[in-house]
């Protein structure tokens, strides 16, 4: 079965001003590069990085916001040609109107259908069981303002999903939230993936997040980002009153991402492997050369 997203190897680059210097000229500064991923319909994947390894930058190319400077994705084998209907995007930032109710903000998603697709009640019923599956029953006439950021991002999960989307993108979705009100919303963002079936990307920089939601974590390196390892994770059976995130399992992976994302190859130097050199500084420090070298290699092949 063709994978729901393809992605074969992607590469991003943009166009930026050196700091100092001439003004007027550009560089070219590579964001992701040869992303090679194929995510499976259904599937619940986590994309875990350092800020600034290019979470946002894949999560917009996926929305078809921007579009890749080499290498191609396809969504059910077709090109992604801008943004669609298929696919719906939850930002950090909530995003809501601040002039609508909660309900008149799930129903928008339906109007941006084109309303000759639903009645007003129909869109009226649609956004009620919406904001019903997020939890939000009796709150749908209140206005941003009157809601919580916990409640504010269950709205804007409510709306993506009204228009029902397959796919369902996510960039640091919770990453505002208190840790409280994250874990659960994180608890019913399982729940309505079990409940609806979608396909979802969900972007972190927190591993916790990433071990607890992931069916599979891919795991970034920045400068320029790349996929450092992919891993596959269990599901963690735990009774309800447990916390399945301080179980053995649980704190395995979550150590395995994190050597992962501490052992991420250093472009700034050789630092990290200065005291297995320090013998050798003897002969005028030829090895050190050679490490920035043998760095310099790597960098220049990261940029092929
Ligand atoms: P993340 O979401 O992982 O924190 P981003 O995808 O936002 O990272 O950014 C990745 C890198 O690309 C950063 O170094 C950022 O400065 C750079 N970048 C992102 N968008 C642009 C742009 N439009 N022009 C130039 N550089 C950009
Ligand atoms: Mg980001």
């Amino acid at each position: 079965m063709t994978a729901k997203i393809q992605l074969r190897g992607v590469t991003k680059e943009f166009d930026v001003r050196p700091t100092g210097g001439n003004k007027r000229s550009t560089q070219v500064f590579t964001a992701l590069s040869d992303i090679n991923l194929d995510v499976r319909s259904g599937e619940f994947l986590v994309v875990v990085g350092p800020s600034g390894c290019g979470k946002s930058t894949l999560l917009d190319l996926l929305a078809g916001l921007t579009t890749p400077s080499a290498g191609e994705i396809l969504i059910d084998g077709e090109p992604v040609n801008g943004p669609g209907l298929d696919r719906a995007i939850v930002f950090q930032q909530y995003a809501l109107f601040p002039w609508r109710t909660a309900r008149a903000n799930v129903e928008f998603g339906l109007e941006a259908q084109g309303k000759a697709r639903t009645t007003r009640s129909e869109r009226k019923a649609r956004a009620q069981e919406y904001l019903s599956l997020v939890g939000l029953n009796g709150f749908e006439g209140r206005y941003p303002h009157e809601l919580s950021g916990g409640m504010k991002q269950r709205v804007a999960i409510a709306r993506s999903l009204a228009y029902e989307p397959d796919i369902l993108l996510l960039d640091e979705p919770f990453a505002a939230l208190d840790a409280q009100t994250r874990e659960s919303l994180q608890d019913e963002l399982l729940r309505i993936w079990r409940h609806t079936g979608k396909t979802i990307v969900f972007i972190t920089h927190g591993i916790d997040e990433a071990v607890f939601l992931g069916q599979r974590v891919v795991v970034m390196t920045s400068r320029p980002g790349r996929i450092r390892s992919i891993i596959d994770i269990p599901d963690f059976d735990a009774s309800p009153d447990e916390d399945i995130r301080s179980g053995v399992e649980f704190v395995k992976y979550r150590h395995e991402i994190w050597k992962l994302m501490r052992e991420e190859p250093s472009l700034d130097g050789p630092k990290r492997s200065r005291g297995a050199l320090t013998p050798s500084l003897e002969s005028n420090g030829h090895h050190l050369i050679e490490e920035w070298q043998s760095q310099d290699d790597d960098l220049v092949r990261a940029r092929r």
